[in-house]
């Protein structure tokens, strides 16, 4: 199973790779966690990544194509695996496919979670992540038990630097001109599954498996 999730940010997609990874026990691969871990560290990729991700536009293909062709290497990729925020542009997308090829393998299925912009705009601006495990919570959709402590782990709370209200809209204007071209081109080669991403978490889940096992 090769799938990629694709839509825009606040779609959903990490939640939803999440759940997908406890069900078929395959990794996720999502490039803002790994370049998230490069700017916690200040690797030299965490450095250069940073100055791109705090405007909300894209870092350089090359770079998180080496990323992807690195990660899809590991041993724990062999049974398949879910890319979950990559690719994001065509030429990502055509450089995956080269990849893939070299490995004879191909994609599955391409998951896309559509969700309107004014509710990308709520939900994005109300995002709370844990500086400690990543864990998602929303001030009024999903609140922690403990204002400003995560339910998992006890770490703290705080919103994403790329989750500031001006921020956001550079986001979603990147999403419309640079990655949703790449619906039309899974389309084209017939992997597009279109989900609705509106809705209860466990509904929208229960789309996914259906449109990934019919
Ligand atoms: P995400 O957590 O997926 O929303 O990613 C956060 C940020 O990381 C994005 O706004 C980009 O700056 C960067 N990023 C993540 N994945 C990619 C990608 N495939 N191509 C370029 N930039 C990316």
């Amino acid at each position: 199973m090769n799938i990629i999730l694709l839509g825009p940010p606040g779609s959903g997609k990490g939640t939803q790779a999440q759940k997908m990874v406890e069900r078929y026990h395959i990794p996720q691969i999502s490039t803002g966690d790994i370049l998230r871990g490069a700017v916690k560290e200040q690797t030299p990729l965490g450095v250069e990544a940073k100055r791109y991700m705090d405007q909300g536009q894209l870092v350089p293909d090359e770079v998180v194509v080496g990323i992807v062709r690195e990660r899809l290497r590991g041993s724990d990729c062999d049974g398949g695996f879910i890319l979950d925020g990559f690719p994001r542009t065509v030429p990502q997308a055509e450089a995956l496919d080269s990849t893939l090829g070299e490995m004879q393998r191909s994609i599955n299925h391409v998951v896309s979670i559509e969700v309107p912009n004014e509710e990308l705009l709520k939900r994005l601006t109300g995002r709370r992540t844990c500086r400690n495990c990543g864990a998602m919570y929303h001030i009024i959709f999903g609140p922690p038990t403990k204002e400003g402590i995560c339910d998992k782990c006890g770490g703290e709370l705080y919103q994403r630097d790329d989750d500031q209200e001006e921020t956001i809209r550079a986001r979603l204007q990147v999403y419309e001109e640079q990655t949703a071209p790449l619906i039309a081109y899974y389309r084209k080669k017939e992997l597009l599954r279109a989900i609705d991403g509106v809705g209860e978490v466990e509904e929208i889940f229960r789309n996914i498996v259906q449109a990934i096992e019919d």
